[in-house]
């Protein structure tokens, strides 16, 4: 049994918190805005900020569905806030960010799955900081792809959507969420605007097998995708799914070898590697590509 094992030296971190991190996390709590960085309690935290890259949380901290292996509380979502756009602007712009990913929980209970709040997050972040990259890490919609054509006449500057783990554990380890129709998606983003580069990533030590991986990145390279990230599972407590096993740091090495030969213009693949870490890179290298 692999749930009990201690964690091994590669995931053992030390949280940096120095610098202006006191007075970000102040900041966020007067606009009552949630990060990704802060509630999942990411490691990357003080890097990314004092990278200027940071993942807004939108629609709200209540997700419809209860995925596995996430901590975001499941209920019934707060009532929509029509200012939650200028504000995520507006504190992107107190971080001086350079790229911002802006993400949601699922909203299952609104027609357009929240498609209306991100195209105008992403407005509201372009007017005021127009050098800055958003990139945007949708739900599934629940197939509704009209909103997901809204999305992108936004014209983010990535569309990413996580399809977390490989075919056969994808039900067991998402609600709701289906793997098929998550490839749909990213194959419609490509589709509906080719010049905007697609993303997805997959959680490992789940239980997948080495060639389910493969697998899972020919089928995302299949449908044109062109960023992977890929990390270890972390359990966010006891009741959530178990840590199935610690992948090694090589075999994330030769996995982005896999990606690479692929033809996947950017993979980050390491143990704390989360979907919004070095983001701002890819941009970089996606337009390149
Ligand atoms: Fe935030 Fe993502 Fe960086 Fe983690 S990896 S600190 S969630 S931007
Ligand atoms: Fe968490 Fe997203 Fe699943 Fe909601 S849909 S439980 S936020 S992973």
């Amino acid at each position: 049994n692999t749930e009990r094992a201690p964690k091994p030296d590669w995931l053992r971190i030390k949280l940096a918190t120095g610098g202006n991190y006191a007075e970000i996390k102040d900041m966020m709590r007067t606009k009552t805005l949630h990060t990704v960085c802060e509630e999942a309690r990411c490691p990357n935290i003080y890097e990314c900020w004092a990278n200027r890259t940071a993942t807004f949380m939108i629609l709200g901290d209540i997700c419809t569905r209860a995925c596995r292996f996430c901590a975001v509380k499941t209920g019934m979502p707060t009532e929509l806030d029509l200012q939650e756009p200028e504000r995520v602007a507006e504190a992107a712009e107190q971080m001086g960010l350079r790229h911002c990913v802006v993400t949601s929980v699922a909203r299952d209970d609104l027609a357009d799955g929240g498609a209306m709040i991100f195209v105008e997050t992403i407005k509201a972040i372009r007017k005021k900081l127009p050098l800055c990259s958003v990139e945007v890490l949708i739900p599934d919609f629940m197939g509704n792809w009209d909103a997901l054509q809204a999305v992108m006449d936004a014209e983010p500057d990535i569309l990413n959507h996580n399809i977390e783990t490989v075919a056969r554990l994808s039900n067991r380890v998402r609600a709701k969420a289906k793997y098929a129709r998550s490839m749909e998606l990213l194959k419609r983003a490509k589709e509906m605007k080719p010049n905007i580069p697609t993303k997805s990533s997959i959680m490992l030590g789940v239980g997948e097998e080495w060639d389910e991986i493969l697998q899972a990145m020919d089928d995302l390279r299949a449908v044109d995708c062109n960023i992977l990230t890929l990390g270890q599972y972390l359990q966010p407590s006891p009741s959530h799914l178990p840590i199935h096993r610690y992948v090694h740091p090589d075999e994330f090495k030769q996995l982005k070898e896999e990606g690479l030969k692929r033809g996947f213009s950017h993979v980050e693949s390491a143990p704390l590697v989360r979907s919004s870490y070095h983001a701002h890179e890819q941009v970089k290298s996606a337009a390149a590509a």
